[in-house]
């Protein structure tokens, strides 16, 4: 029992704390402990990592502040593209949804594939049917919207054409409230959500949701609905990603964490930390992680300048963090 531990993550990127007001740093201090509060929850009563994760990423989803679900950011079309999946690590059972625009909590759906279908991949119309079909929420294109997300948009278009890690993104637009407008980094912002999981019996799990990088191109999927790239579990670890997509997905960031502790016998700390640490950055990958094992170890390193994060255990306080 005494393994069991949730830790979830709410994006990497550019949080410093000179964009960040202390309201709005105790806001997503708050919302990150009582998902990590509901997440305990269910570990402390029994329930599965799988449940676990499950909960409290369709948390996050519902939270405004983050970038998957509610508060998901804009693709250079102005539309919403969502992505999410999960893993079970004791079954290697998992399920994806790729650009999905109506679905209220992605992971739901990514749950629902993983459950009821042979499949493991949904995009698009299919995948929100398939949703649909197992009782899940399709909501209208505004249900998304958030004022904080349009500037976002509005701004890295304007300055320029390209896509935007999300917390990159708040930072750009927080400086230039402040009158003091950077030059928008083209490497700086992401804001997806994810959670990993020990549960009492040693199973592990893990779950990702984003809607992805701000200003992306219609139709672009990253790393988070693939498995072994922005989410994987296993018997050895469970590892949930944020960061720039792209690299993530030719890296094989999540997997490589498990495969370097199976293969090489590295401890969870340093697996993931030469993931995200050496080999991301050698092809220009920014962002982080978060990674257990099955002995409840827990890890969540990152080579950006802040990452929303935290843990905790059955029982026992929770622990956030925000910068490096
Ligand atoms: N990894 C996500 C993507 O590329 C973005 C993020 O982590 O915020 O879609």
């Amino acid at each position: 029992m005494n393994q069991a531990v949730i830790a979830i993550h709410g994006g990497a990127g550019t949080i410093t704390r000179d964009a960040m007001d202390p309201a709005r740093e105790r806001e997503y201090t708050e919302a990150l402990e009582q998902v990590l509060l509901a997440g305990q929850r269910v570990l402390a009563s029994g329930g599965t990592a799988v449940d676990a994760v499950t909960e409290a990423v369709r948390l996050l989803e519902e939270c405004p502040l983050f970038n998957a679900g509610k508060g998901a950011v804009l693709t250079h079309a102005g539309t919403y593209e969502l992505d999410a999946a999960i893993m079970d690590g004791a079954t290697l059972g998992a399920g994806g949804v790729a650009c999905v625009t109506r679905l209220r909590n992605p992971v739901l759906a990514a749950r629902a594939v993983m459950d009821h279908s042979e499949h493991v991949l949904f995009a698009g119309e299919g995948a929100e049917a398939f949703a649909q079909a197992h009782g899940l929420e399709l909501v209208s294109r505004d249900y998304y919207y958030t004022q904080a997300r349009y500037e976002q948009w509005e701004r890295a278009r304007a300055v320029q054409g390209m896509a935007l890690l999300d917390h990159d993104a708040a930072t750009l637009a927080a400086r230039a409230l402040a009158g003091k407008a950077d030059p928008i980094d083209p490497d700086s912002k992401f804001g997806t959500v994810g959670a990993v999981a020990c549960d009492s019996f040693g199973n592990l799990a893990a779950a990702t949701s984003t809607g992805g990088v701000t200003n992306k191109q219609a139709g672009r999927v990253g790393d988070t609905p693939l498995i072994g790239a922005g989410c994987y579990a296993d018997d050895v670890a469970a590892i949930s990603a944020t960061g720039t997509g792209e690299m993530f997905i030719r890296a094989v960031a999540a997997h490589d964490v498990s495969a370097q502790m199976r293969y090489a016998g590295l401890s969870l700390e340093e697996s993931a930390r030469r993931v995200v640490m050496e080999k991301l950055p050698a092809i220009g990958g920014r962002g982080g992680l978060i990674a257990v094992d099955r002995a409840g170890n827990v890890t969540l390193p990152f080579n950006t300048e802040g990452m929303y994060r935290g843990f905790a255990r059955a029982s026992g306080p929770v622990s956030v963090s925000i910068y490096g």
